[in-house]
């Protein structure tokens, strides 16, 4: 999989419809202070699941929505959309019939966020799995923000294992390991009060 286009509406200063093609090899963004390359990064972070606001330097997740300018007003939505060349069909099993995948995050005010793949709704869960499997995601650390290198020398081997797990597409599994275990004790419960239903009747 590789991403090939990155489409921004709305997002935090892209307050018009911007495309960005990500070309094969090296790609550098390059321009003045403030003119917006961190907030291409986090549109990146922001579409493939991320969730917590102060990793996109906001207080609230409706922030990434374009805020108004002088003289421009506040937009009521901010819509990111990715798209991935799956043409070696190495896109996890469920999304991986297409040569093209189109994932879409949408935030409207008031009403939180949406996700859609090749225009079908999906859950948040679905993208971060979807990511997390091909070794990438809003925590890859592949995507390096300012001040992450001196953070990682500094880290406690914890967070660096975190980081290698993930680099080694890993992280996915311990979300799944949760899940099932949260289902194991669901259905113990279940078990255990059948036991009592039992015991009553007999
Ligand atoms: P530097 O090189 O200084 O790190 P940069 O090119 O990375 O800058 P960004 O930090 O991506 O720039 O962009 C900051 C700009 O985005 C600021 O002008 C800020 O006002 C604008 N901005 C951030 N959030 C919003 C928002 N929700 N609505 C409108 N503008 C926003």
């Amino acid at each position: 999989m590789r991403f090939s286009k990155l489409r921004l509406n709305g997002f935090k200063s892209f307050v018009d419809p911007t495309d960005l093609v990500i070309a094969d090899g090296l790609t550098g963004v390059v321009g003045p202070n403030g003119c917006g390359k961190s907030n291409l990064l986090e549109a990146l972070r922001w579409v493939m699941g991320e969730n917590r606001p102060t990793a996109m330097r906001g207080g609230g997740m409706e922030d990434v929505i374009f805020a108004g300018a002088s003289t421009r007003p506040a937009r009521n939505f901010a819509e990111v959309a990715l798209l991935l060349d799956n043409s070696e069909r190495l896109a996890p099993s469920g999304f991986n019939d297409n040569d093209n995948l189109e994932i879409v995050r949408r935030i409207t005010r008031d009403a939180g966020s949406a996700y859609k793949v090749n225009t079908k709704d999906v859950r948040a869960r679905d993208v971060q799995m979807l990511f997390a499997d091909a070794s990438t995601g809003a925590h890859s650390p592949a995507l390096v923000r300012q001040g992450q290198i001196s953070e990682l020398i500094n880290a406690k081997p914890k967070s660096r294992r975190r980081i290698l797990e993930e680099a080694a597409g890993i992280s996915g599994l311990y979300q799944r390991r949760h899940e099932a275990e949260l289902k194991l004790k669901g259905t113990e419960t279940n078990l255990s009060r059948v036991e009592d239903v039992i015991e009553q009747l007999a």
